[in-house]
């Protein structure tokens, strides 16, 4: 078998209005542009893929992603056998600097042939599962605390057991939001807190005092992604796990954290790591360390949901029944671009016996999303 072809396809999809977030990293999260990809073969079979196009994560979007894929990874894979994967993202990691969603994007679909060339879902192609389902938790967008707390108690009210809420946006208003969902949700709930890096470190510590009244289980990324040193000094202070998300991507960036003991938890994506086999990477680092892993997201589609449930589903590094992943990208949309979506739940994501990552698009619905 060997790759003929990859397709990008531009889509944006309309988030649900109630639901659009807003965060410590600044701007808004009203609209989401995607870059799907299809890897064609000249057995017939197709794979799929999704980038999350966030430039203010990693630099990329629909424009770069498509260029990139169409000036470098496609001339390096045309030709090549898709079953083997790990060569091929070795061999691509290489070919451009950073930009790792793109990557993530033409990886997962590799995977995605490969499940389907052996018959099997791609969670049995990188190990075999560890759990039968993800246990998940919902976010809770920075909005005002009145809203928050009608959003929290809706996704309580769903099914889901945890949450997390986001601050770093200003202390006070941090601190009522929190106060807000908490009596919203009552004791039971796991409640956290993600500050995107919005808060400065003097804030952060007073602000992180305030919050431990309301029973929080977590603290993710209170600090700038590059300030891991002060985010070391932070985590001496706080009695609270320390999740790091816009800190990690690479396995070199949760190594660097490791060193500086600047978390206790790695938040990993398909995406920041360029696919599902480098975010394994980090999570078999972090088990060897000592550390924890969760799934985080950027609310991803069908294609990118199906590929972290793979991810998360196989991974013994992802403590998810401690820490719940962000598997929830699917509930912010009016629609998706996949004809049957993975049985994502509130509370819990599961994968199914399909092969491959178990979800096609639906090309009816991809016309009508493509961006022009
Ligand atoms: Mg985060």
């Amino acid at each position: 078998m060997k790759i003929t072809r990859i397709e990008t396809i531009p889509v944006r999809v309309p988030l649900k209005a109630e639901l659009a977030i807003r965060s410590g990293r600044g701007g808004g999260h009203t609209n989401s542009p995607f870059l799907l990809v299809r890897v064609h073969t000249d057995a017939g079979v197709a794979g799929i893929g999704e980038a999350s196009c966030t430039p203010r994560w990693s630099g990329e979007d629909q424009v770069t992603g498509a260029h990139l894929i169409r000036t470098y990874l496609e001339p390096l894979l045309i030709g090549e056998d898709p079953k083997d994967v790990a060569g091929l993202t070795r061999k691509f990691r290489l070919a451009f600097a950073g930009n790792p969603f793109t990557k993530a994007a033409v990886e997962m679909a590799l995977w995605d042939i490969a499940g389907k060339a052996a018959g099997k879902p791609v969670y049995e192609l990188i190990g075999g599962r560890v759990r039968e389902f993800v246990p998940t938790k919902w976010s809770v967008s920075g909005v005002e605390p009145e809203r928050a707390a009608a959003i929290a108690g809706w996704a309580v009210a769903q099914g889901f057991r945890a949450m997390k809420v986001k601050v770093g946006i200003d202390p006070d208003g941090d601190v009522a939001r929190v106060r807000a969902v908490r009596a919203a949700i009552g004791p039971a709930v796991k409640l956290g807190v993600d500050a995107n890096g919005g808060w400065s470190r003097e804030v952060a510590a007073a602000t992180i005092g305030r919050l431990g009244e309301f029973g929080i289980y977590f603290v993710e990324q209170p600090l700038a992604p590059e300030d891991g040193v002060h985010l070391s000094e932070l985590r001496k202070t706080v009695q609270l796990p320390i999740v790091a998300d816009e800190s990690v991507y690479t396995l070199q960036d949760a190594m660097m954290l490791a060193q500086l003991g600047a978390a206790d938890v790695f938040s990993i994506y398909v995406g920041k790591a360029g696919g599902i086999g480098p975010a394994r990477q980090i999570a078999e680092f972090a088990q060897i360390a000592g550390l924890k892993c969760t799934v985080g997201s950027n609310l991803e589609l069908g294609v990118g949901s199906a590929a972290m449930v793979h991810l998360a589903l196989a991974t013994r590094g992802i403590a998810a029944e401690e820490f719940p992943c962000d598997i929830i990208g699917p509930f912010f949309y009016e629609d998706d671009i996949v004809q049957k979506p993975l049985p994502i739940v509130p509370g819990a994501a599961r994968a199914t016996a399909t092969p491959g990552l178990g979800v096609e698009l639906d090309d009816e619905k991809v016309e009508r999303y493509r961006v022009r």
